[in-house]
């Protein structure tokens, strides 16, 4: 049924209940089951929204423990007439994971590998699940299940069942479809039901296979006129089980599996308890083509010929795609390999199997046909395993390089898996940019020409014309895909964008075939109503995450006036240039944080646990709230005023931002460049103006000019560590943890020490000189930390930096030393932040302005010159200084390429371990230690696969965090370093050392201290 848009009816799953309804829920399952019951509105808020423009507060999140806490909860769901909304990662791009229901999350619990039958190439899985945790476990056995989704690391099996998604493999190995061979499920009347094979199938689940054979036989003729054909069709439900209708059938004899009706329906049906999946060898050996193609043309032309080389995919990535991905540092170097001059598209055509010799005759043969299709010389030929990983990454990244787009506008995913029958691509190509052009937009095409599924997104402005534009253009496409006799709905699903295309594509009679279907499985409308059965019009405005200005709530911003300049964030960009207007003009109330906050589009990348820091309390967690995405959707709804006035700086918000360890992995990982540790800066700073700081805030945020005074009486202050009580005390009336040694002070503090060393240190005139000369002459900024703590470190620096033949100045003012301001920014103190970040910048600008290099030791406090400075407004200034700032191990690495620097080292003793600095991570700055430790002769350093250490400054020092701390310590850090007790533990953060002797009872040092300890004394190589 087609929702009549003048209609006033609120479509289904989209009412909330009645208050008391929601609470009686509440209630019940708080005394009922061991589950977490999220009510609050932040919680609501951040499962009201998945990767799609649609937003949908639910009832409540629940977080279930034990099985059973899922079937008490849907029994009492039903009881109250309350819906019922499965959820796995919430990554789908329809919608069709937003509700006004109870949504369940099965993430963070129902995670086991259930039977794992190797011989029979089986296995049985929960529904939360994450697929590339799957893999993992099936890799020694040489076994993987191969619906290889984009978003492997976070998609789980459950929520790729519920929308039979399909990976860039599919031409070989199919859809979630055809590989699930049973799965366990709860109808909504709470019987659990296990739907297989037909002749294996139980007395509920046979009367089940038996109605919907008959709807198929009943409906036969429709199904023949109107089914389409292609292999990537999702839409609707899989009636066609009955009377197959794919490409590829869905089993290799032609049964019938009653477990494939389940795929694809969205959670409409039943709630999956269990899959039992169909795995496949992991291919030994693959080999890549990329064909460069001239014109894009060309290229959607190509695919059906190269197809019937047997390839494994066949995936296309367009000129756009190739600039945006040269454009990024990360991937400029892979994408580079890739290409022959500058070609219109690329397609990327796979071929695997058990033997690389064996694949090598296909990608002679690809290069012949390219030949034979008037493109020679078109392919560059990858053997290569490592370059073909690098190179898949990219792909995988495709959607998250075109979402990083600033402004208001953004590529909408509503017509971006329409399939086409191949020998129609091109034109169906050629026309749909001809309708984007029509509606003032532009599309991006990339992903699966195999199949005939192409994404393809323009960019919309959904709070403006964004939804008539949508409709326009879904009709007009809508025309394509059945002059081509496509699928509408090839990939992604239904969900809330395309529900309403299900009546349209599929004909009234199959529709009300569809509605038979839900009524037997789910006559009480309990899972997921208004999903694939009576759906939303596409382009209801209300519920929209950005809705308009008509709409009943529309999406407004609150004023507020920063501490940070987010101006680079406050642009709009044109829909067809992507040219973005000048910072500070795109109209946002809250100077730009509002927008930088909207940058989140919920794809879920920071649900990963593989390489890379995002996100660390998540990974320890499991907890939507301590996730970027929770924090960036919670910061969103607080800043556009949806959860009530002030919200920006509630106690919920701060338990929301609490456990942000700062560490910047967001600022790297995270696709569209969101920026949480930055954010938290912002919001801590407004938090603690409305409540002001704290004794620990103030000892910490002032540590910098106390120290220099505090250390002349170090027996005093060390009493803490070692006077029984006292650190207890300190946990009272500090919140300092009793279970952690604090920094032990000293008074022979580098500047006082320095004295000692007169030959170490020339004055800044003495330094200019020499760098006006080209000269080897460096500034060492010392740090509070290393210069009051660990001075030992900024020796090190200078000695080793001297043996060099670079001659040293370091910056000080009087009665102390210069600051960077990091430990007020952690600390909520944004304006005293400046104040000591504008004095270091201005002792520094003299030497900066005459190229002299700015070296630190402290990747915190030397970064903050590369980062948050530039955000303070100093301009032009504090960029100059910035230019020149420099970690040790980068400014060796630096030297090295010129030829500049050498060393007399002596040879490594014991193997060296490395756990890099968040900060080092989030700037690149790993790599120059490795190839700093590499010039001790011998050295074979081991980087530790390692989040954040879990110390984060002051984080891991305070009692309320203490736990999550070493949590996230053992995550993998700790665990690493006892493994090799013989190994040098390289650590260049100061709390990460703090961290390291803490938790592993090893002493770590930084890799100045390790490069001094090797040096040939009296080995002085090159002068000044
Ligand atoms: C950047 C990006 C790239 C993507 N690439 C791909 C791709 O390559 N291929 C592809 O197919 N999709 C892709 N998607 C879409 C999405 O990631 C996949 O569909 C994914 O499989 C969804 O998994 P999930 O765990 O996030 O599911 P969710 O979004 O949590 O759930 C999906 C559906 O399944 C239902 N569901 C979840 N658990 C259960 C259960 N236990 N019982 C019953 N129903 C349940 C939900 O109600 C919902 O309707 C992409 C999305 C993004 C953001
Ligand atoms: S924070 Fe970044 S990685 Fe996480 S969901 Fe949002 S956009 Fe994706
Ligand atoms: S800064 Fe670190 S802890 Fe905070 S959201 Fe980003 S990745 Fe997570």
């Amino acid at each position: 049924m087609r929702i009549d848009p003048a209609s006033h009816m609120q479509p289904a799953g989209t009412v909330l209940p009645p208050n008391d309804t929601c609470e009686l829920l509440a209630r019940r399952l708080r005394t009922d089951t061991q589950g977490e019951v999220l009510f609050d509105d932040g919680s609501r808020g951040r499962y009201a929204t998945d990767a799609s423009i649609y937003q949908i507060t639910p009832v409540g999140a629940f977080v279930p423990t034990h099985e059973r806490d899922i079937a008490t909860a849907i029994d009492i769901a039903r009881d109250l007439k309350v819906p019922v909304l499965a959820r796995g990662g919430g990554t789908s791009q329809c919608g069709q994971t937003t509700g006004a229901a109870l949504v369940i999350d099965n993430s963070k619990h129902f995670r086991r590998v259930l039977e794992l039958n190797v011989e029979e190439g089986t296995a049985t899985v929960e529904p939360g699940l994450v697929l590339d945790h799957l893999n993992a476990q099936l890799k020694p056995h040489g076994l993987w299940y191969p619906v290889d989704v984009s978003t492997s690391a976070q998609a789980t099996l459950g929520g790729m069942a519920g929308n039979n998604s399909c990976g860039s493999r599919s031409i070989a190995y199919g859809n979630m479809v055809h590989n699930v061979l049973g799965a366990s499920a709860w109808l909504s009347n709470g019987e659990l039901v296990d739907f297989g094979p037909v002749g294996t199938l139980g007395v509920r689940a046979a009367g089940i296979a038996q109605f919907v054979r008959g709807l198929a036989r009943q409906q036969h003729e429709q199904i023949a006129a109107h089914w389409p054909k292609v292999m990537r069709r999702v839409g609707g439900y899989n009636l066609d089980i009955f009377d197959n209708q794919s490409e590829k059938p869905y089993t290799a004899d032609g049964s019938v599996n009653l477990a494939h009706l389940l795929i694809g329906s969205e959670g409409t049906l039943a709630y999956t308890r269990s899959l039992k999946l169909k795995l496949a060898p992991l291919p030994r050996a693959k080999v890549l083509g990329i064909v460069n193609f001239p014109t894009f043309r060309a290229a959607m032309d190509a695919a059906q010929h190269i197809v019937k080389l047997g390839p494994t995919a066949v995936e296309l990535v367009d000129r756009t795609m190739i600039e945006l991905s040269l454009s990024n540092p990360a991937f400029r170097p892979t994408v580079e390999t890739a290409l022959i001059g500058k070609p219109a598209a690329i397609l990327l055509v796979e071929f695997s199997g058990a033997d690389k010799a064996l694949l090598l005759p296909q990608l002679k043969q690809l290069v012949e046909l390219m030949g034979d299709l008037g493109l020679p010389k078109s392919v560059v030929e990858m053997p290569d395993d490592a370059r073909q990983k690098n190179l898949w990454e990219v792909r995988k990244a495709g959607l998250n390089i075109m979402m990083s787009l600033k402004g208001d506008g953004k590529p909408v995913s509503f017509i971006e898996d329409c399939a086409v029958p191949l020998e129609h691509l091109a034109d169906y190509t050629d026309a749909l940019t001809e309708v984007f052009a029509r509606h003032g937009s532009r599309g991006t095409w990339y992903a699966h020409a195999s199949v005939g599924t192409l994404h393809v997104r323009p960019i919309l402005d959904m709070r403006v014309d964004g939804a008539a534009k949508m409709r326009a253009i879904a009709e007009e496409a809508s025309a394509l895909v059945r002059k081509y006799k496509g699928a509408f709905s090839g990939e992604h699903g239904d969900g809330l964008c395309r529900g309403e295309w299900i009546e349209w594509q599929f004909g009234p009679a199959l529709n009300e075939a569809f509605r038979a279907i839900k009524r037997k499985l789910d006559p009480i409308d309990l899972f997921n109503p208004g999903k694939i059965i009576d759906p939303p019009r596409m382009d209801d405005g209300a519920l929209f995450r950005f809705a308009p200005p008509t709409a009943p709530r529309p999406y407004r911003r609150i004023e507020l006036k920063p501490v940070l300049d987010w101006s680079g964030w406050n642009v709009n960009a044109d829909p067809v240039t992507e040219v973005a207007t000048a910072p500070g003009t795109g109209g946002d109330s809250t100077g730009g944080l509002a927008k930088a906050v909207e940058m989140c589009n919920n794809n879920g990348h920071c649900r990963k646990f593989d390489a890379g820091t995002m996100c660390p309390s998540y990974r320890v967690t499991r907890d939507e709230q301590h996730l970027t995405r929770g924090r960036a959707n919670t910061l969103r709804l607080a800043l556009s005023g949806q959860l009530g006035p002030d919200a920006f700086t509630s106690e919920a918000m701060h338990d929301t931002m609490d456990l942000c360890v700062g560490c910047k992995g967001c600022k790297r990982d995270c696709p569209t460049g969101v920026d949480m540790a930055k954010m938290k800066v912002e919001f801590l700073d407004h938090y603690k103006r409305r409540h002001g700081h704290t004794l620990k805030d103030r000892l910490v945020a002032h540590l910098p000019d106390y120290a220099h005074k505090a250390s002349r009486m170090p027996w005093l202050l060390n009493l803490r560590n070692s006077v029984p009580g006292a650190a207890w005390l300190g946990e009272k009336l500090l919140g300092f943890s009793a279970r952690r040694s604090l920094p032990a002070w000293r008074s022979d503090t580098f500047w006082r020490a320095k004295a000692n060393e007169p030959g170490l240190f020339v004055e800044r005139d003495v330094a200019l000189a020499i760098a006006r000369r080209g000269g080897k002459a460096a500034v060492l900024f010392v740090d509070t930390f290393n210069g009051t703590f660990e001075s030992e470190n900024a020796f090190a620096a200078a000695r080793v930096l001297q043996a060099a033949g670079y001659v040293l100045h370091t910056v000080e003012k009087r009665g102390g030393h210069h600051c960077c301001g990091r430990t007020f920014l952690a600390s909520g103190m944004v304006e005293e932040a400046k104040k000591k970040a504008e004095a270091l910048i201005d002792a520094l600008l003299p030497l900066a302005r005459a190229g002299v290099p700015i070296v630190g030791l402290e990747p915190s406090c030397l970064l903050t010159l590369r980062d948050e400075t530039l955000v303070m407004g100093f301009g032009e200034k504090a960029e100059l200084v910035a230019r020149h700032a420099l970690l040790f191990e980068e400014f060796i690495a630096r030297e090295i390429k010129q030829g500049r620097f050498a060393l007399a080292l002596k040879p490594a003793t014991q193997p060296i371990l490395l756990h890099g600095h968040c900060h080092q991570k989030a700037f690149g700055a790993v790599s120059p230690v490795m190839e700093v430790l590499k010039l001790i002769p011998g050295a074979q350093p081991e980087l530790i696969e390692s989040s954040c250490c879990g110390m984060a400054g002051s984080f891991g020092y305070e009692a309320s965090h203490y736990d999550v701390s070493m949590q996230m310590a053992e995550a993998s850090l700790l665990p690493a370093i006892r493994k090799q007790p013989n190994a040098v533990v390289v650590a260049d953060g100061t709390s990460c050392r703090h961290q390291i002797g803490d938790g592993a009872q090893r002493e770590a040092v930084h890799v100045a201290v390790l490069l001094e300890r090797h040096l040939l004394h009296g080995d002085t190589v090159g002068a000044a």
